[in-house]
């Protein structure tokens, strides 16, 4: 950037000591009572165009050259370069819960030595410090597999929608639709709870009324849904500690 600017500058000089030459005075003159805004508006477009780069860099939403070395449960992996990654938007049974082994040997089948390529959201690490992405695999025939996907399809996953991390929210909630109504997987346990509960618009999380968690939501982030299927037609995750 810096180095692009003073070359920018260089040119300008030049140029205007090439119309100094050239033009003779009257023109140069001209010339030079433009020259503090002409300046300005390249500087201003410049910043402009660094500031964009550096909230959207494209070079670096996707990643790929790495490889799946660790399967470590339904939504989390190893890397080859030893990094841990969970996958976005979605959550997938923990140990002990019923169909934990079953999410666990389905990702596995999807990921283990494979290549993948990952795609990032708004946040890159989550507070534990693992890489959070979307990610990609190639089945034997070549067709691009979009893992988190496919864990919600086939009733492995709930979707775990944690803005900002939303991209893809649309799709999974949709797949998760697809799940229930198929009764696939851990769907075909889940007895959701007929009393009304409350969800928490900002981390997108429901709760039977009781749950101490309830109290600690904003009043402006709070919704109330007649029963726990409401809650989950809305895209909103059922709380670990009360499981509505
Ligand atoms: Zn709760």
């Amino acid at each position: 950037m810096s180095d692009r600017c003073q070359n920018l500058q260089r040119k300008v000089s030049s140029l205007m000591r090439r119309g100094r030459k050239t033009f003779g005075g009257e023109t140069f003159r001209r010339f030079k009572a433009f020259r503090l805004p002409l300046l300005a508006l390249v500087f201003l477009s410049l910043f402009a165009l660094s500031s964009q780069w550096q909230i959207i860099p494209p070079s670096k939403r996707v990643k790929t050259g790495l490889r799946v070395v660790k399967v470590i449960d339904g939504d989390t992996v190893v890397l080859s370069d030893g990094q841990t990654v969970r996958y976005i938007g979605v959550d997938t049974p923990e140990h002990g819960q019923p169909f934990y082994e079953a999410a666990k040997n389905f990702n596995r089948s999807l990921v283990q030595g494979k290549a993948v390529e990952l795609e990032f959201d708004v946040e890159r690490y989550d507070h534990y410090g693992r890489l959070l992405a979307y990610v990609f695999v190639r089945d034997k025939s070549g067709k691009r597999i979009f893992v988190n996907a496919e864990m919600v399809r086939n009733g492995f996953a709930r979707i775990y929608t944690r803005p900002p991390n939303v991209k893809y929210a649309d799709l999974l909630l949709k797949l998760q639709k697809e799940a229930r109504a198929n009764n696939r997987g851990l769907w075909s346990v889940y007895k959701p709870t007929r009393s009304p509960v409350i969800g928490n618009r900002r981390t997108m999380v429901f709760h039977r009324p009781n749950c101490p968690a309830v109290r600690r939501i904003s009043p402006q982030n709070r919704v109330s849904f007649h029963n726990a299927e409401a809650a989950l037609e809305k895209g909103f995750h059922p709380c670990r500690e009360c499981q509505p």
